[in-house]
């Protein structure tokens, strides 16, 4: 037997979530079987722990778009018990059982070995938000980041926090747009030298092009901000777009496109291939400083996860949420 959170559908459509004692032969099919230590809650977790079920596409459901944890049993010759696994994407906790239980069946190749110089709580602090900013970081590089400071925007949520470590780690000066006041300190010690208020971008002049201000951006909000955000980028910069938590309409012209020759890149973590990802988690290890990685983390169990989840869609929640699933 083990702990899961479980989200049920009743007969008349309505979800709820609530720990449940759940016994090993429940858990789907698959090629390894893994103690989950501890998974997060991103954005789409708080959508399928939340009323309706969001994302999820068979009932009942384990939540958890991400893991990390040891092999317990395996199928398959790339992994034996006691190997450290991670597990970001493949609609693993929306269309599979996910990361908030103890233990997961899921097919080899959706795994990543932890071989990166992370433990596992590390690598869930990190988890599908951080890996994500990894990717968003990797994109500009591979189109290059301009002189001028880096803008990242919803800064102080998960995605924002890591890209704004990575990127100051890497040099360059970041600018984080934040809605929280209240966050400025915890952005400068991640490593921030602007703060730039989230109306100062979106009541600006709403105009096509504004003065090229940015070398690069990572936006996780979507919507008017990035519609303003491509407006401001320096003459061949690039946006990597990761997310929409302020909406997925964009307002926006192809001004900047035809004449500043500016490239929106988008990021899609669920479906990256193996070499990919290896390649992202080696970076991660290498350029994202643990003790600021530390700073971002809020501590959270099982049972804690429907409040949080509510709170990731309001925005509310600061840095990456690591839910030790054993406690
Ligand atoms: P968080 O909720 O942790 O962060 C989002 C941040 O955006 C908030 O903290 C807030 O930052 C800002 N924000 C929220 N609402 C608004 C709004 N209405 N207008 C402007 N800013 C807003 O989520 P994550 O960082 O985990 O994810 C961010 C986005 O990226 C989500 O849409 C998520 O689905 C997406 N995502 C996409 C992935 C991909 O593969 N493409 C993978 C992972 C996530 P502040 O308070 O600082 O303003």
């Amino acid at each position: 037997m083990f702990n899961a959170l479980v989200v049920e559908k009743n007969d008349e459509g309505k979800t709820s979530a609530a720990v449940q004692e759940i016994s090993l032969d429940r858990l789907p099919e698959g090629d390894v079987t893994v103690a989950v230590e501890y998974s997060t809650v991103n954005y789409k977790d708080g959508l399928c722990i939340g009323p309706g079920g969001g994302l999820v596409r068979n009932y009942p459901h384990v939540p958890g778009i991400d893991f990390a944890g040891t092999v317990e049993a395996s199928d398959d010759a790339r992994y034996k018990p006691g190997d450290k696994v991670v597990l970001t994407g493949w609609r693993v906790g929306e269309a599979y059982w996910g990361g908030y239980a103890q233990k997961a069946r899921v097919k080899a190749d959706w795994l990543v070995p932890l071989r990166s110089g992370l433990d596992t709580r590390q690598a869930m602090a990190v988890g599908t938000a951080g890996f994500t900013a990894m990717l968003a970081v990797m994109a500009l590089e591979d189109h290059g980041i301009k002189d001028g400071p880096v803008l990242v925007t919803g800064a102080a949520g998960g995605v924002g926090s890591v890209a704004t470590a990575i990127l100051a780690n890497l040099g360059h000066e970041v600018a984080a747009v934040t809605g929280r006041p209240e966050t400025a300190d915890y952005l400068a010690s991640l490593g921030a030298t602007q703060i730039v208020p989230r109306e100062d971008i979106n009541e600006t002049t709403k105009r096509p092009l504004e003065a090229e201000t940015w070398g690069g951006c990572v936006d996780a909000v979507g919507g008017e901000m990035l519609a303003r955000v491509l407006g401001q980028m320096k003459y061949g910069a690039s946006v990597s777009a990761v997310g929409l938590a302020g909406g997925a309409g964009l307002p926006a012209t192809v001004i900047p496109f035809l004449l500043r020759g500016v490239n929106l890149l988008g990021i899609d973590s669920v479906m990256q291939p193996y070499d990919n990802r290896v390649r992202a988690w080696e970076r991660i290890a290498k350029d994202l400083p643990m003790d600021k990685l530390e700073a971002m983390i809020q501590p959270a169990t099982l049972t804690d996860l429907p409040d949080l989840g509510r709170g990731i869609l309001k925005g509310q929640v600061k840095g990456r949420v690591v839910v030790d699933v054993n406690s």
